[in-house]
């Protein structure tokens, strides 16, 4: 994967640097294997799958993660806020 022109500073060290693009966005979460293996040995993994959960990223594998697997990530922690909001009141 090329990084566009502004991308972020850690995506210099991104282990999908010059690799094709299209295997970070499969048609189903099926077929995320081939860059789940690449993201699974990168060593911004955990950037790269916060700045898609910042910027709200609707396409593709990020930080390992597809959008559905993001999703999820996203509403989880919404309910431990929640549950930590209610525990503290
Ligand atoms: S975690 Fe995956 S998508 Fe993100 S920079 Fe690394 S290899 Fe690329």
């Amino acid at each position: 994967m090329t990084p566009p022109t502004n991308a972020p500073a850690w995506a210099a060290s991104a282990a999908c640097k010059g690799l094709d693009s299209t295997i970070f966005y499969p048609a189903t979460d099926e077929e995320a294997d081939a860059a789940k293996e690449v993201c699974g040995v990168c060593p911004v993994q955990e950037t790269c799958l916060e700045h898609a959960i910042e910027h709200r990223e609707h396409n593709g594998v990020w930080g390992g993660a597809t959008e559905r697997e993001r999703q999820r990530i996203i509403r989880r922690r919404r309910r431990q806020r929640s549950l930590a909001r209610a525990a503290a009141s």
